[in-house]
């Protein structure tokens, strides 16, 4: 069979470069194309010379041209960006992967109006830990759902730019969800001063940013006489890169849709 075309964006970025060297171990898989933002430092080297291993295909900040002939589009850089991706990518008829994080409910309105177009998974964690962490999640908070406080915890690198993670947020709505509740309604954004007693069916946030943390995230149950914490430690973005990989042979060639990494790993 002949490889998946995959053209990737962010391609200077930490994740561009994670993705850079899982494509360049993954047969099945081919690098169609590398992108980077306008005038980004990269634009016209080798994409593999980024992570020292030459393959023929520069860098570029030409979308259309990039998405001549791909297959599916992996895109992992900021709000604004993936927005111009996706508008490319729905009018050339390109399935896409979204990693980025940090969007506004208007973006998120945008990617759910393209996925009519074009299939589309967007996951704001894409280690297989993190997706099964969801599912327990799940499950802990239907069983713990008298008497337990909910609070997560989460730590990522200096360079960070959104907080809580997204991750962070959506294991808040899993466990909003399965407790009959509406995040938007319920979450509280870190504490200062006289804050008073923790309001009943609150759930906290906490973030921690610093050094060359990858990823971090611990959901407490806290209840009177024990508590139940369930943590994920991301050691290396490899495993995000490999989910993303996972996700693109999932999407390539399916008919338009929104799915997300409970989909690509058949845990719905
Ligand atoms: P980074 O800052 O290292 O890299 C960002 C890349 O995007 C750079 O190459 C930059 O040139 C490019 N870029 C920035 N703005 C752009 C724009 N407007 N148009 C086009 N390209 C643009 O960031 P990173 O650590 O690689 O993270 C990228 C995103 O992926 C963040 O939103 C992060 O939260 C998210 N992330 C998601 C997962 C996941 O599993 N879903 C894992 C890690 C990071």
């Amino acid at each position: 069979m002949e490889p998946i075309r995959v053209a990737i964006t962010g391609s200077s970025g930490r994740m561009g470069r994670a993705l850079l060297e899982a494509l360049a171990e993954a047969p099945d898989l081919r690098l169609h194309a590398a992108l980077d933002r306008p005038g980004s430092p990269v634009l016209g080297r080798d994409a593999g010379e980024l992570i020292g291993a030459p393959n023929g295909v520069s860098v570029t900040d030409d979308l259309a041209a990039a998405l001549d002939g791909a297959q599916v589009l992996i895109d992992f850089t900021r709000p604004e960006g993936t927005l111009e991706h996706l508008r490319a990518a729905t009018l050339r008829g390109v399935n896409l992967v979204i990693g980025t994080t940090g969007f506004t409910d208007a973006q998120r309105r945008e990617i759910a109006d393209a996925a009519r177009t074009i299939a589309i998974v967007q996951a704001p964690n894409f280690s297989v830990g993190v997706n099964l962490a969801l599912k327990l999640l799940d499950l802990a908070a239907r069983v713990l759902s008298q008497g337990y406080d909910v609070e997560i915890v989460e730590a990522h690198h200096r360079h960070k730019v959104d907080a809580p993670s997204g991750t962070a947020l959506r294991m808040g709505e899993v466990v909003a969800q399965a407790l009959g509740r509406d995040l938007r309604e319920c979450a509280v954004y870190g504490r200062e001063g006289i804050t008073g007693a923790r309001p009943d069916k609150t759930i906290g946030f906490a973030t921690v940013r610093g050094g060359d943390i990858v990823g971090e995230h611990t959901v407490i149950f806290a209840g009177i006489g024990e508590r139940l914490e369930i943590s994920h430690k991301a050691s290396s973005r490899a495993t995000f890169a490999q989910g993303a990989l996972r996700a693109a042979r999932f999407v390539a060639g399916r008919p338009a849709g929104l799915f997300d990494m409970q989909d690509v790993l058949g845990l719905r």
